[in-house]
């Protein structure tokens, strides 16, 4: 016979009634763990060649064509003056502007799972960009602060999303162009 309930599944047994609670009847608590797991579709769309390219170990990022502000994370179309923007690359360094220090990882998908906790999401503006570019930054916390000169690196293991083929990594003196 199969099992007809799959998920753990763990019941708290009712506590010793007190005199006069209305809810004794209710005080038993089954709690279950359930797995969830969903396969779709998602297009990365207009800035495909980005991800595209993070596989090649290039840094893309897009540039106006009518105000010139460079976007990273690209964006396909200005939002000042609605011109179509051009591909450009940046040498992927850049410095954090701000971060923060993960106690606790959402788990969404195995890219992440992976993290060990804590964990430092960086805002880093790349040399040659006008935005800041949110990401995994690898390093320590007590190694991060604003200021701190980053690069990118890419991952060589395979990924689940291709925006993890891409990480920062803080530069060591010797790296400094
Ligand atoms: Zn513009």
């Amino acid at each position: 016979m199969t099992e007809k309930v799959r998920s753990k599944i763990d019941i708290s047994l009712p506590q010793s009634a007190t005199a006069g609670d209305v809810w004794a009847q209710f005080r038993g608590v089954e709690r279950i763990t359930m797995e969830l797991t969903q396969s779709y579709k998602y297009s990365l769309g207009k800035v495909s060649r980005f991800f595209m390219e993070l596989e090649n170990g290039r840094f893309l990022a897009t540039r106006c064509a009518g105000c010139g502000k460079v976007y990273a994370p690209p964006r396909p179309l200005c939002p000042n003056c609605l011109a179509v923007a051009d591909w450009v690359e940046l040498s992927g360094q850049g410095v954090v502007k701000t971060h923060s220090v993960l106690h606790f990882s959402p788990g969404s998908n195995d890219d992440v799972e992976a993290l060990e906790t804590p964990y430092v999401l960086a805002y880093v503006l790349l040399d040659g960009a006008d935005t800041l570019f949110p990401h995994l930054l690898k390093a320590t916390p007590d190694q991060v602060h604003s200021g701190l000169r980053v690069r990118v690196a890419y991952s060589e293991k395979p990924v689940h999303h291709p925006i993890h083929l891409m990480y920062f990594v803080p530069v060591v003196e010797r790296e400094r162009q």
